[in-house]
C-alpha cells in the first residue's frame, strides 16, 4: 500500500518512523511519504492560509497549495489502467464519518490512501469539490471533539489501517480477537505471575480446558461490552447464540429477540 500524507507539520508524523508502522516501512510492506504543503506554495512567505469570507474567527487553508499537493501526489501514486479506481482522499475533520474499525478493514484493501491534514478552521471547502474528480474523498472524524489538526487523527488512522496490512503483525491470530472486530470488546487479558499482590488469575484460564476458556473470554466480551458500550449489543447479531450465551446475556438483563438483544426494561 501507497499512503502520501499532506501536512504543513511534517515533523508531527515522525511517530510513524517509529514500531510496528515503521518496521512495515522499513520492509517495503508499506510505502508511505510525508509532503509539506508549504513546499506547494509560490509566495515568497509559503503562505497557506486566509481570513474566512463572510467574517468571523480563525483562518481558513487556501485551496491552490492543496490542489497542487494532491495533484502531485496522486500523479505520483500506483499506476491504475484507464476507468479503474480512485485513490482515496481522507480528509480529516470533526465534521466527517466517524472512523471504525469497519472502516479501517475497508481503507486496508486500497492500494493508494491520502490524508490531508487540515489546521486552522479547515480547508477551503473547494478543495474537497475538486479533489472528487480525481479521488474518492472520504471526510474522517476520530471522534466527537475538536483537535488543533488533522496530524494526530492521522497517526491513528494510518495505525489502525497499517497494522491490518498483510505481515505487519506478526502474528494475525490476534487481529481477529480484538476489540470490535467482532463487534464487541475484548475480553480481560492476564499475564504471569497467576498470583500478585493478592490478586489472582481467573482460575479458568490455568485450567487448560480450551472450551471453557473460549466460553469464559466470550462471555467476559459480553459483560464488559454491556458495562461500557452498551450502544455496541443493539446492532449486535445474537441469531445464532448457544443456550449457554443466552443464559450469560440474560444474566445481564438481556433477552434474544428476533436474533437482536433487547433490553429488560426493569434490568
Ligand atoms: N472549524 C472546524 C470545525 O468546527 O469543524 C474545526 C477545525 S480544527 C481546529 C482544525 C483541524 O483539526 C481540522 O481541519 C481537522 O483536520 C482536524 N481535526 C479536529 N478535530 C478532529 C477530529 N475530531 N477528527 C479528525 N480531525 C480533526
Amino acid at each position: 500500500m501507497r499512503i502520501d500524507v499532506v501536512s504543513i507539520f511534517p515533523e508531527y508524523l515522525a511517530p510513524l518512523e517509529l514500531s510496528l508502522i515503521g518496521k512495515a516501512r522499513q520492509d517495503g510492506l508499506l510505502d508511505l511519504a510525508v509532503h509539506d504543503l508549504r513546499s506547494f506554495t509560490t509566495d515568497r512567505h509559503r503562505t497557506v492560509d486566509d481570513t474566512p469570507y463572510g467574517g468571523g474567527a480563525g483562518m481558513v487553508m487556501k485551496p491552490e497549495p492543496w490542489a497542487q499537493a494532491l495533484a502531485a501526489v496522486a500523479a505520483a501514486g500506483p499506476e491504475r489502467a484507464e476507468g479503474t479506481g480512485k485513490p482515496v482522499l481522507i480528509v480529516p475533520s470533526p465534521a466527517g464519518e466517524r472512523f471504525s474499525q469497519a472502516i479501517a478493514h475497508e481503507l486496508a484493501e486500497e492500494d493508494q490512501l491520502v490524508f490531508a491534514c487540515g489546521r486552522y478552521e479547515g480547508i477551503d471547502e473547494r478543495v474537497l469539490e475538486w479533489a472528487a474528480e480525481h479521488f474518492t474523498v472520504r471526510p474522517m472524524s476520530l471522534g466527537d471533539y475538536v483537535l488543533n489538526g488533522g496530524e494526530v487523527a492521522v497517526l491513528a488512522m494510518v495505525e489502525a489501517v497499517g497494522r491490518l496490512l498483510p505481515g505487519v503483525v506478526g502474528n494475525p491470530e490476534s487481529l481477529v480477537e480484538e476489540s470490535h472486530s467482532d463487534g464487541l470488546l475484548e475480553y480481560p487479558v492476564y499475564t504471569k505471575p497467576s498470583s500478585w499482590r493478592d490478586r489472582e488469575v481467573p482460575a479458568v484460564l490455568l485450567s487448560g480446558n480450551h472450551g471453557k476458556i473460549a466460553q469464559w473470554r466470550r462471555h467476559e466480551q459480553y459483560r464488559r461490552t454491556a458495562e461500557r458500550r452498551p450502544d455496541l449489543l443493539e446492532t449486535f447479531d445474537a441469531g445464532h447464540l448457544p443456550r449457554a450465551d443466552r443464559t450469560a446475556f440474560g444474566e445481564l438483563g438481556y433477552d434474544v429477540v428476533d436474533g437482536r438483544l433487547q433490553r429488560r426494561p426493569n434490568a
